[in-house]
């Protein structure tokens, strides 16, 4: 049977340690959330972020936009936080409304206050293997898998999902730790590739968001299993991998919830101080 990969626990002590950096900065680090619109899962969202933001000593200003703000607009509301030297980090929640380009925002963050690590100029350090801040949700997968103990050097590990904010930054962080990577896709699955890669994956990582999708029963044995995906299955939240069987052949697995999740807000409050740190 699996050992549990709790990210809500190493979670915790990130922020314990965050909470005493905090104290020796010369005022609290302000991270500036903007919310266009009122999308309710993006706002179970925030008011999760204030709370931890709180817990550390962090200052959590949230900026809630009409969903009819112009682009132009929203543009120049980001331009005035770049330009605040109060704030220290700036996050753009998504989603945003269909006549606003999200590429075009993402790099409109001044790479300083970018804690999500979206920034061209950020993702761009994490090709070199210099990145301070990088995308937290790759982030906090590695933290994960560093907390296992277990060497990636030479191992196969294969990534189903190649998306900005997960499955390409953590590919190349992964390639820094010289594993061997696979990153899969939808047209793995759709030339009928998928279960052959998951199954000769010694660490799988799925960050796709269908539930269900990797059968328990292609899990290798002794696999590192991180379920990445956030799925609503009627009024529970399940991941991607069908955990009851994978856990019966994994190491160790991610629950869904209390995996990834709380691990990723925790990230996002480190390249806040660690933002804060470089500008004071
Ligand atoms: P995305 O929609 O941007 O990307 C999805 C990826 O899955 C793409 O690479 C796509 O090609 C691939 N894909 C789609 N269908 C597939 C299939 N049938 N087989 C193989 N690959 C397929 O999604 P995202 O933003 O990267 O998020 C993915 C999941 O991770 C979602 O469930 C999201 O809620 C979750 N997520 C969780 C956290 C966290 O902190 N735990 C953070 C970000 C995203």
């Amino acid at each position: 049977m699996a050992k549990l990969l709790e990210g809500k626990l190493i979670a915790e002590e990130i922020k314990k340690e965050l909470s005493l950096t905090v104290q020796t900065l010369k005022q609290p680090p302000v991270l500036a959330s903007i919310l266009v619109g009122a999308d309710p899962g993006a706002l179970a969202y925030v008011r999760g972020q204030e709370k931890t933001a709180q817990s550390i000593g962090i200052t959590y200003k949230l900026h809630q936009l009409p969903e009819s703000i112009s682009e132009d607009e929203l543009i120049d509301f980001i331009l005035g936080l770049n330009a605040d030297k109060n704030v220290n980090g700036i996050v753009v929640q998504m989603p945003l409304p269909k006549h606003i380009d999200y590429r075009k925002i993402s790099e409109l963050v001044s790479a300083k206050k970018d804690i999500e690590g979206m920034h061209p100029a950020n993702m761009g350090k994490v090709l070199f293997g210099r990145a301070r801040i990088a995308a937290c949700t790759a982030t906090a997968v590695m933290e994960l898998l560093n907390s296992t103990g277990v060497d990636l050097y030479g191992k196969e590990v294969v990534v189903v999902g190649h998306s900005e904010i997960v499955g390409k930054p953590l590919a190349l962080l992964l390639l820094e730790k010289f594993a061997t990577v696979t990153v899969c896709h939808i047209a793995t699955s759709k030339t009928d590739r998928l279960e052959e890669h998951v199954r000769r994956a010694e660490v799988l990582i799925v960050a796709v968001g269908k539930p269900g999708l990797i059968k328990g029963d292609w899990i290798k044995d002794g696999a590192i299993v991180i379920d990445v995906g956030i799925n609503c299955r009627g009024n529970k939240i399940v991941g991607d991998v069908e955990f009851a069987e994978a856990e019966k052949r994994a190491s160790f697995i991610t629950p869904v919830p209390g995996g990834v999740g709380p691990l990723t807000v925790a990230i996002l409050m480190r390249n806040l101080v660690e933002a804060a740190k470089l500008q004071q």
